[in-house]
């Protein structure tokens, strides 16, 4: 039996199925969670070479009839060109209210399909089926949908909940070994954020989390249950939401400064940016030396980035790095808002961080 974690919103709860092979009786659940609704995929082209026949052909097991709609893969598909082939590509499928929007792939995949269910005939429901570690772990849960604007990334977008995720996470087998590291690094981060004990234990259990088993199970529903907790607390985030934050400012700044590029991918941009957030707490005294070496070794040991120079090529300079910081979304009227840590499991949001002291730090740090 898969582990089911559930998400507690306000006026509505969805489930999160997670085990291996789910892909395979993913029909027999759309058809239980909603009888007589036809299905319209929307998937990217890796996804689909290695998982949509096996979709598809569950759901037509179930009695479901279905169509696809196959995106092109990659970030840029999250655009209003990827917005418009997935809109109209729904609308030619002729799918109704009542009918589901199924997202079968990665964040790209799940943010861009859940951005299209939400205003096409002013909201259709929809599923997620997040076939890649980050997705699993992370944007398939909590509503967050969207593309990007030529002015910067998910600047458009709504939340939307989805009804159901299935994550299959066999499916992970055929994900590239250095996207399911990036998606480690977000895994990582609901310990680093909160949860001591769940540190404690990746410390222990990353190689068999990575190659794939029971452990690998637990960790996706370690990291859905925090995730789920968050978002429950506080769904369009105004106050605590923004936790999982911890490492994203400095981390979308080396991304942006790579050019959002195959140079730096996501969640390498995180790993390197928990990792300063954890110095640069130490820097202000809150939080101890012995806590940043644990927290750089952990990520170093699974194969992931931790200092600015693992980027490779060139970077913007310092002052080009605090201008994308600056441009990042949680600054608000010159005052940084950052996530800091007391120390492994304790984040907190500070609202209130010079950026004087900021510049002075990564310029070390480089
Ligand atoms: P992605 O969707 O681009 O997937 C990464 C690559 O892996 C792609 O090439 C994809 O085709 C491929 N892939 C996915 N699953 C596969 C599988 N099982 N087998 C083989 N190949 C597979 O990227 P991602 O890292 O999954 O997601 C990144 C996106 O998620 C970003 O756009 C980011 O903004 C978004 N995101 C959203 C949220 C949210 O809350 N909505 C949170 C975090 C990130
Ligand atoms: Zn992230």
């Amino acid at each position: 039996d898969p582990r089911l974690v559930r998400v507690e919103l306000g006026n509505r709860a969805y489930d999160i199925a997670i085990g291996p092979g789910l892909l395979a009786g993913i029909g027999a659940r759309i058809a239980a969670l909603r009888p007589g609704a036809r299905v319209a995929i929307v998937t990217d082209r890796n996804v689909a070479q290695h998982h949509l026949g096996t979709v598809e052909a569950s759901l037509a097991a179930a009695g479901i009839t279905s169509s696809a709609i196959v995106i092109e893969p990659g970030e840029s598909a999250k655009s209003y060109a990827g917005l418009q082939q997935v809109t109209e590509g729904l609308i030619a499928a002729r799918i109704e209210r009542r009918d589901l929007v199924l997202a079968l792939g990665g964040g790209v995949v799940g943010d861009l399909a859940g951005f299209a269910a939400s205003v096409v005939r002013r909201g259709l429901d929809f599923v997620q089926a997040p076939t890649s570690l980050l997705a699993q772990v992370d944007s398939s849960v909590g509503g967050k949908t969207g593309i990007n604007s030529p002015q910067g990334k998910n600047l458009i977008g709504a939340f939307h909940q989805p009804v159901l995720v299935v994550a299959d996470t066999g499916a992970l087998d055929t994900l590239p070994a250095r996207e399911l590291r990036a998606g480690y690094a977000e895994v990582a981060k609901y310990g680093l954020l909160g949860d001591a004990k769940l540190f404690d234990w990746l410390e222990g259990a990353w190689r068999e989390i990575v190659t794939g088993s029971a452990e690998r199970v637990a960790a996706v529903a370690a990291s859905c249950t925090a995730k789920a907790a968050i978002v429950a607390r506080d769904e369009t985030e105004t106050g605590d939401r923004a936790l999982l934050n911890l490492g994203h400012t400095f981390g979308h700044a080396l991304e942006a400064g790579a050019g959002y590029s195959q140079r730096l991918l996501h969640g390498e941009g995180v790993s390197i940016g928990m990792c300063l957030a954890f110095a640069y707490s130490a820097r202000l005294g809150l939080c101890s030396g012995q806590d940043v070496v644990r927290a750089q070794r952990h990520l170093e040991a699974v194969g992931l980035p931790t200092r600015i120079s693992d980027v490779p090529g060139e970077l913007p300079d310092t002052d080009g790095l605090m201008t994308l910081i600056a441009q990042d979304k949680k600054v608000s009227r010159g005052q940084l808002t950052f996530i800091l840590t007391r120390g492994i499991g304790e984040a907190f949001v500070a609202k209130d961080v010079d950026a004087a002291s900021v510049r002075a730090f990564l310029e070390e740090m480089r």
